[in-house]
């Protein structure tokens, strides 16, 4: 089943991109196992994924100390700064930094442990009251901050956009976020080139591949539904 999936993810990558005139290779599919126990991580790593998605610090480490096989962990969720140690060393990248503060913290475990930690900055893109994220407004200063930082590397941008039935109703918002990365780099701040978009879900990934997405987060198309309540 999770092969099956996999290769249909694959798939509608492959026509995503021939849509958008882009390459394959352009597009990392993430599959984003959070919940789901390591026999299915292990399935998925049969079927060709090497690269992982959770959202909980402490269920990254876990996962990532019993994955026996060679993987990249990505953490993808919101993470309290007493939980950073967590990921450092562990995760390739944080896609979730949400403000200035936590990158700081970032900072300092990383120094701790002599890395460079590669981040990317979640934008709240649709002004979501419940999402997390920088504000467009917010972002360039931001980013300006954080490029002195000696042991964080800011990879690019990411979202989470609006739950919707209909994907369409995203493509504005995944527009909104490469017309901001190409700015962003057009201003050529000192120790800041930014690759990367993480953006599109199992519902939008298509849409988001279309308006540039470089990393899509699956999870459900992969893995099928999760149960929080076992
Ligand atoms: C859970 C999660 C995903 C995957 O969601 P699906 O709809 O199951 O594909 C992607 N990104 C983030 C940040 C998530 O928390």
């Amino acid at each position: 089943m999770i092969k099956e999936n996999i290769e249909l993810v694959q798939e509608k990558i492959r026509l995503a991109c021939q849509r958008a005139g882009r390459q394959e290779q352009e597009v990392t599919l993430i599959a984003v196992s959070k919940t789901k126990p390591l026999s299915m991580i292990e399935e998925a790593y049969r079927a060709g994924m090497r690269e992982f998605g959770e959202n909980k610090p402490q269920e990254l480490r876990d996962k990532a100390k019993l994955m026996k096989e060679p993987v990249r962990w990505h953490m993808i969720g919101t993470l309290q700064s007493n939980k950073i140690k967590y990921v450092t060393g562990t995760a390739c990248l944080i896609h979730s930094v949400d403000s200035v503060n936590l990158a700081k913290s970032i900072e300092k475990e990383a120094s701790k442990k002599d890395l460079i930690m590669e981040i990317l900055l979640e934008v709240n893109i649709a002004e979501e009251e419940t999402k997390h994220g920088f504000s467009v407004d917010e972002l360039l200063s931001a980013i300006f901050e954080l490029s002195q930082l000696p042991h964080l590397k800011i990879r690019g941008l990411m979202t989470v956009a609006p739950y919707t039935e209909n994907a369409e109703e995203n493509r504005i918002y995944f527009r909104k976020m490469k017309e901001l990365l190409v700015d962003i780099n057009a201003k050529n701040i000192d120790n800041v080139c930014m690759d990367t978009l993480s953006m599109g879900m199992s519902s939008d990934f298509e849409v988001a591949i279309e308006e540039g997405a470089t990393m899509v987060r699956v999870g459900t198309g992969i893995f099928g539904e999760r149960n929080y309540l076992q």
